[in-house]
């Protein structure tokens, strides 16, 4: 066995794959007893050879990849993946850098540095903010609140990194009451709990209520988690008035913007995040909307050396200085994956034109989706203002029985979500593969089951 022969059979499975997905049935319910007995079994005493390693694994895997990154796959918001960022990925697996610092993995960081100065000026982030390349928006929720945390902490007389939250004075922590849950995920991780969380009311089409807003903050310093995009309905909340609110009172804004924040890149749809450039920390995604593979995401904070005092493990003084400075340091891995080939490559691919065109494809795909499924008499639910669709089939029992006709159809898939309190499918169009026919072969195949249900 030569590394050749490997990975030439590597390209061979994973180039059959890629082609194959566009026609694959989608998300068809994977038999998990079938997977667990392909996998499973003892553990074999002697080694096994590389090559017949690789083709157990394709025959194991078979019948459990979904093919979300094929262009009819509308659950949740994932993206899928472009030919450049996959290629790059790969190269990144075959470097194996691991990303730390410029000492180690000089490469890896110095595509880091570029990708994230496009990022900022394609996001709307001041360029002098720092940018941690990390795992999603998970990641860089609590880095971004983490940085929050520090801050004002700081302003406060407390040292957190030294000394704890116990005996600390209290943060008050706001969130709208539609913050997506890894915002509640990230308080729990960082002391806060979420019983302290105060919940700001939202629209009616899911942005946080700004009137709300300006009643329940407190007079001092507080942490504010703002959203760009919520995952039901895409809604944006006013970032300029909410930012001039928070800070007026001395307090710190992270936007969660893990799909929405995209919205900046595209000169049509920018007005929905007017006022970016205000926030403190940012958290967004590379794997959701700019079609990047798994795992990337993006930590921004206005002010590096809060960034740094929060989440580094070296000393703070080091950080920012020259060549040295650790990749690691705005992130919470110490060794990982060079993460920064894989976004550089999809913003090279696409260049800032293809950015602002994918994004506003998608939202103009969401639209089409909308329309075509309100002149079939169907309801949709939100206001449709970036790539997300909520419909509505009747009552909730009707709703679901449609969505999951629909998930065993193949076709297409989507999920279901609760919103407002009701039962609705929930599309989000944010591959760059999907085109007009993808959509009008998903309505067709919706209405079908639609008519199909009773
Ligand atoms: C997806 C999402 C997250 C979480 O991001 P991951 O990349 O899954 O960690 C956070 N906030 C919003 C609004 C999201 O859509």
């Amino acid at each position: 066995m030569t590394w050749g022969e490997l990975f030439r059979r590597t390209a061979e499975h994973a180039i059959a794959y890629r082609a194959w997905v566009g026609q694959a049935p989608v998300g068809r319910p994977a038999d998990a007893a079938a997977l667990r007995a392909a996998f499973g079994g003892t553990l074999n005493k002697r080694g096994t050879d590389p090559v017949k390693v690789l083709d157990e694994l394709v025959h194991a895997a078979q019948g459990g990849i979904v093919a979300t990154t094929g262009p009819r796959f509308f659950g949740f918001v994932v993206g899928g993946s472009l030919r450049s960022a996959t290629a790059a990925e790969i190269l990144a697996v075959a470097w194996d850098q691991n990303a730390f610092n410029g000492l180690l993995a000089p490469a890896a960081v110095a595509a880091e540095q570029a990708a994230g100065t496009w990022l900022k000026e394609l996001l709307g982030i001041p360029d002098t903010a720092s940018v941690g390349f990390v795992t999603g928006g998970q990641a860089a929720n609590t880095v971004g609140l983490a940085a929050a945390r520090h801050q004002v902490l700081a302003q406060l007389g407390w040292d957190v990194e030294t000394d704890g939250l116990g005996g600390a004075p209290r943060v008050p922590v706001l969130a709208s009451a539609e913050r997506h849950a890894t915002i509640d995920r990230a308080l729990r991780l960082l002391g806060f709990g979420t019983a302290g969380l105060t919940q700001v009311a939202a629209d009616s089409n899911g942005a946080i209520d700004i009137d709300a807003l300006t009643r329940a903050l407190p007079d001092g310093p507080a942490i504010v988690c703002l959203q760009a995009g919520n995952v039901n309905t895409g809604a944006c909340d006013n970032l300029r008035a909410a930012c001039d609110l928070v800070h007026e009172r001395g307090g710190w804004v992270h936007v969660d913007g893990a799909f929405g924040l995209w919205a900046a890149a595209s000169p049509q749809l920018r007005e929905l995040v007017d006022g970016i450039e205000l926030a403190d920390s940012w958290a967004c995604d590379g794997h959701k909307w700019l079609n990047v593979p798994y795992d990337s995401g993006f930590a921004f904070c206005s002010r590096p050396q809060v960034h740094a005092a929060a989440v580094s493990y070296t000393a703070a003084y080091l950080v920012g200085t020259g060549e040295m400075a650790a990749a690691a340091d705005y992130t919470l891995e110490s060794s990982r994956r060079a993460r920064g080939f894989a976004t550089w490559a999809a913003l090279r691919e696409l260049g800032s034109d293809g950015v602002a065109e994918l994004i506003e494809r998608c939202c103009r795909l969401a639209r089409r989706f909308a329309d075509k499924l309100r002149d079939a008499g169907l309801e949709v639910a939100n206001d449709v203002v970036l790539n997300q669709v909520l419909v509505s089939f009747g009552d909730d029992e009707r709703t679901e029985r449609v969505i999951d006709a629909i998930q065993r159809d193949g076709t297409c898939w989507m999920g279901a979500t609760t919103w407002h309190g009701r039962r609705l499918m929930r599309i989000s169009v944010s591959s760059a593969a999907t085109t007009d026919s993808d959509v009008d072969k998903s309505v067709a195949a919706i209405l079908r089951c639609n008519s199909g249900a009773r």
